[in-house]
């Protein structure tokens, strides 16, 4: 049977520069599947449906989740934001390697369920960088940045159940780490239990 393929987590204070680095990593490395999430919040401007978020209301939004449809979701600065369960699940039994962006709470909850997810936290080098990076997006008002700024600061003392870190500085060394973490993940010796059980029987080949 085909391994199952990792699933790897990554979370980060707003304007840390998460969604950045995931998408250069994506399209460096195309064979792992990035899973669009549900919101309720705004599209912003060049979003896209289906491509950035499925746009959803409250209502439908709280219908996925009663339908058990939801691999996990989270309430963040006054909006729902979930993964939808199906495609998730679908990709890693087929074997593929699977990319959430997702807050720390929707990350822990995965983590309860599923202890092989792996989970990366991003932050800037200074706190001052988030301000100035989200202000520098201009995506949000200042009500709103304060309010994710609010939420960063209450987010420190979870950053412990983080498997990794990811000190977001240069944007090409931050998209490099998370390449050597995935690739460091594969290489743990509990996905190789196939070979060394090949091995085991052809070293006992040679010395019988
Ligand atoms: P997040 O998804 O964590 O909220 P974004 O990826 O949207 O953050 O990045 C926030 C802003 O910071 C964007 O304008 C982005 O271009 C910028 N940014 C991302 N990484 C860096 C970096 N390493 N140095 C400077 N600016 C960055
Ligand atoms: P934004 O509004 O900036 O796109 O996202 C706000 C926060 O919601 C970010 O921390 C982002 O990672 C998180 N987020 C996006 N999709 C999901 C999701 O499906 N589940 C959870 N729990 N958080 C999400």
């Amino acid at each position: 049977m085909e391994e199952k393929g990792l699933l790897l987590i990554v979370s980060g204070f707003s304007g840390a520069g998460k969604g950045t680095i995931v998408k250069e990593f994506i399209s460096r490395n195309n064979d792992v599947r990035l899973s669009v999430s549900a919101t309720t919040r705004e599209k912003r401007q060049g979003e896209q449906e289906g491509v950035h978020y499925y746009y959803i209301s409250k209502d439908q939004f709280e219908n996925m989740i009663d339908r058990g449809d939801m691999f996990e979701y989270a309430s963040y600065v006054n909006n729902y934001y979930g993964t939808p369960k199906s495609f998730v699940m679908k990709q890693l039994e087929e074997g593929h390697d699977v990319i959430l962006e997702i807050e720390m709470q929707g990350a822990l909850q995965v983590k309860r369920m599923y202890d092989e997810a792996i989970l990366i936290f991003v932050v800037p080098p200074h706190a001052k960088d988030l301000e100035d990076r989200l202000f520098g997006r201009g995506t949000e008002t200042a009500e709103v940045i304060k309010n994710r700024l609010r939420r960063s600061c209450e987010e420190v003392d979870l950053i412990k159940y983080y498997d990794y870190i990811i000190v977001n500085d240069q944007l090409s060394d931050s998209v490099r780490m998370l390449e050597n973490i995935r690739n460091a993940e594969h290489l743990k010796v509990k996905h190789y239990e196939n070979l060394i059980d090949k091995l085991k029987g052809e070293l006992q080949g040679i010395i019988n």
